[in-house]
């Protein structure tokens, strides 16, 4: 029997069937025990150094309890810890992106999702790199700096350098004063040479969900094609890193698997990364299933309800501190804005989910991944977390500066993010507001960004900020950045 190890690079050793089930026997038999479970929030917290503020975050076993503890004042603790860490790392900042889907071609047979193989009444259909262009502009024309781009797995219709040809064509394009200037890619698990290529792309993050880590589910979840390799699927993060991808995204698909088992996993994923690599995901996504054609979510019995996906999401922010997390528009403005809370600090506007949706003028349905909850525009998403006291930012900063992996941890760690991400975040705000936003957005903005200014902590870095804005307010001048 296989013996954990978060040190190993074999997907049974660092994902350890034993482990996570003596896990969550040692959460279930801990649930109540109050005098442990404020040991683990007390670890949990945020405390100030000389460097600013620091967290340890909590094991997979430390976390699990917390998961499982159902007092409700201690989950109400859990949740406030939540969003003290999120505002002592990520600020009141919400970064943006948009989903872009090249192809739907597939060849896995994955239950749970529309474009598996043997789904014929969906129409497959693949871009163009002309096509690319137009989505881009119609994404650019929203606002959009930053897309993560998805594709079924076909090694005919969408080898890598179809995949390759698509990053070049979208960084390629410059339409008015739009820019993407950060490409994600969430495709296929695949080898360390295909990697080193995307890193030569100059993509942002590799983003894979581990859709479920039980390995006997997932077996069956993926009954047909490359996708079914379960270890091939759960070690392709240490190939992308040994490819020289040092920002790497991780999420479970909510609703395949029992969601204890699923977490527990995730958390142990984050912390074989840290072991073997010495940095922990960039980032983790918390999609739930939802309906797409021929798929009916009730089909899958673990779904969870809004309660319990709340407290995953902020058990996951005390455990891993540092990680940026993402909700999708597969959530409601509801679910969205009570996440916003606890830990998220990315989330997509005006998605489609289809291959060629944004250039169509109705949202079209027949390509279509999943249903899409949050049908907002991109302004009125922009304008709502505003409201609600975010600041929505476009900033691609970091990578473009080399601050990836670590690096962009220790920004975290030694509290620059204000004298850093902050002023980017209000910079390519006002790019936003000045060549996309309607006049109440603009207003609204206008009035958030003054008063988030004077938060700047360092007075040189603030009078930078202040004259770029009013440079961007005046001229064609864009993309600055710290
Ligand atoms: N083909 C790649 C792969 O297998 O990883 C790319 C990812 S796919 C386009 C993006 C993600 O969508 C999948 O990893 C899966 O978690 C999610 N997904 C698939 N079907 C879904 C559904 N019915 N509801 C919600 N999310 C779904």
């Amino acid at each position: 029997m296989a013996v954990y190890n978060p040190k190993s690079l074999k997907a049974e050793e660092f994902i350890n069937d034993a482990e996570i089930r003596e896990t969550l026997a040692y959460a279930e038999e801990n649930k109540h025990n109050v005098e442990l479970i404020d040991q683990i929030l007390r670890k949990a917290r945020p405390y100030k150094t000389e460097l600013g503020t620091k967290c340890d975050g909590l094991t997979h076993r430390e976390a699990s309890v917390l998961l499982a503890c159902d007092i409700p004042e201690k989950v109400e603790e859990i949740y406030r810890i939540a969003e003290e860490i999120k505002l002592a790392f990520y600020g009141n900042r919400i970064v943006m992106f948009a989903p872009l889907y090249l192809s739907n071609y597939c060849v896995n047979g994955c239950v749970y999702c529309p474009y598996h193989l043997k789904n014929k009444h969906i129409p497959r259909k693949k871009l163009t790199q002309d096509e690319v262009r137009a989505e881009v502009i119609a994404l650019q024309d929203m606002g959009h700096k930053r897309l993560a781009i998805e594709a079924g797995e076909d090694p005919v219709n969408n080898p890598i350098d179809y995949i390759l040809d698509c990053i070049n064509t979208i960084y390629s394009v410059h339409h008015k004063n739009g820019d993407i200037r950060r490409v994600n890619v969430n495709i296929a698990a695949t080898t360390v040479e295909n990697y080193r290529k995307l890193k030569d792309a100059g993509i942002g993050t590799y983003i894979l969900f581990q859709e479920t880590y039980h390995k006997e589910s997932y077996l069956k979840l993926h009954p047909t094609g490359p996708k079914h390799d379960y270890d091939y699927h759960t070690e392709a993060m240490d190939r992308a890193m040994e490819g020289g991808i040092d920002d790497v995204g991780l999420g479970v698909l909510f609703g395949l698997e029992l969601y204890k088992y699923e977490f527990a996993g995730l958390i142990m994923h984050a912390e074989h990364l840290e072991a073997v690599h010495g940095v922990g995901p960039h980032t983790i996504s918390v999609p739930r299933i939802k309906h797409a054609d021929d798929i009916d979510p009730s089909a899958f019995d673990n779904s969870i309800s809004d309660e319990i996906f709340a407290k995953i999401t902020a058990c996951i922010r005390l455990a891993v501190p540092y990680t940026g997390m993402i909700i999708s528009t597969r959530e409601s403005e509801e679910v969205r804005g009570k996440l916003l809370k606890l830990g998220i600090s990315q989330v997509s506007g005006a998605s489609r989910t289809s291959v060629g949706g944004y250039t169509e003028q109705e949202r079209p349905h027949d390509t279509e991944q999943f249903d899409v909850s949050d049908q907002r525009t991109l302004d009125e998403v922009v304008r709502w977390l505003m409201d609600c006291g975010h600041i929505p930012s476009f900033c691609t900063a970091c990578y473009r500066e080399g601050r990836t992996g670590d690096r962009f941890m220790s920004l975290c760690k030694n509290g620059q993010i204000l004298n850093c991400c902050h002023p980017n975040a209000l910079m390519t705000l006002t790019e936003f507001l000045v060549d996309y936003a309607s006049e109440e957005t603009r207003t609204v903005g206008f009035a958030l960004i003054e008063r988030e200014l004077e938060k700047i902590p360092n007075e040189k870095v603030r009078a930078i900020a202040r004259q770029n804005i009013e440079d961007i307010k005046s001229s064609n001048r864009r993309d600055f950045r710290f």
